[in-house]
């Protein structure tokens, strides 16, 4: 999930607490993998959501998102031009050609797990290929910026720069969050370069980067739901997301069965 805004202290956690995230992580991890085998052309985001919340639960942990602020499903499923916060349904249906945004949220001992990643259904084209490969380098790009010293705009410029030199858009209306033992924590993490002061990183952060980038305009809207984020011009946009803790040696990232 993304955060529209928050200005608290940022947490900065133990060995032992990142450890504890390090499960919960890993967990998503394994949800997100099953996803990819199970999103083929026919499946309902329905199914993809109860697949999701039982192999959670099978696993010790619980789903995130189930009952924040209201949100009825354990999985966000968003699909083409959907960004974000997209509401399994029984009357969604993929198709050969869609992409679909997965977003999935762990508790596990205390302390939340949170990633993304879209992916194509069946065969797509080749421009949806390229805004999935680009958005996951620009993730890849702001992973690398993750550096004591570093400030989180380092994190932002990284994503934008190459998401836009590669000829997209990047989200500005949400951001990604530092994540511990709440779900959205400070600092918010700009997918692009704001004019003010930026939080440098310290050893024990843990951060969730999640880059939205979209084929044509940047502008987003909540549909009537209240959750479902959509393109302002119904033009496809991908999210790729992973929980990164700050460390000595650089980044870790949690949210991954490596
Ligand atoms: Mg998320
Ligand atoms: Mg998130």
């Amino acid at each position: 999930m993304t955060e529209q805004s928050s200005k608290k202290r940022i947490s900065v956690k133990t060995p032992e607490e990142i450890e504890i995230m390090g499960t919960a992580n890993r967990i998503v991890a394994g949800v997100l993998t099953m996803l990819k085998d199970e999103v083929v052309p026919g499946v309902t985001t329905y199914y993809l959501d109860k697949i999701s919340e039982e192999y959670c639960r099978d696993h010790g942990a619980t789903p995130a998102f189930k009952g924040y602020r209201g949100f009825p499903c354990s999985l966000c499923a968003s699909v083409n031009e959907q960004v974000v916060h997209g509401i399994p349904s029984r009357k969604v249906r993929l198709k050969e050609g869609d992409i679909i945004s997965v977003d999935f949220g762990s508790y596990y001992k205390g302390f939340y797990g949170d990633s993304a990643v879209t992916i194509p259904v069946g065969t797509v084209s080749a421009e949806l290929e390229r805004l999935l490969r680009v958005t996951e380098t620009s993730l890849k790009k702001g992973i690398e910026q993750v550096a004591i010293g570093n400030r989180i705009s380092d994190i932002s410029k990284a994503v934008q720069t190459y998401a836009e030199t590669n000829g997209f858009s990047v989200v500005r209306q949400f951001v990604g969050h530092g994540i511990g033992s709440e779900l959205h924590e400070a600092p918010e993490i700009p997918n692009y370069v704001q004019k003010m002061p930026s939080p440098r990183l310290l050893a024990g952060m843990v951060l969730a980067i999640e880059p939205m980038v979209n084929m044509g305009t940047e502008k987003v809207k909540v549909l009537r739901d209240q959750w479902t984020v959509v393109t302002e011009d119904s033009k496809p946009s991908a999210h790729f997301e992973h929980t990164v803790a700050v460390t000595d040696n650089g980044p870790l990232i949690l949210s991954t069965l490596d």
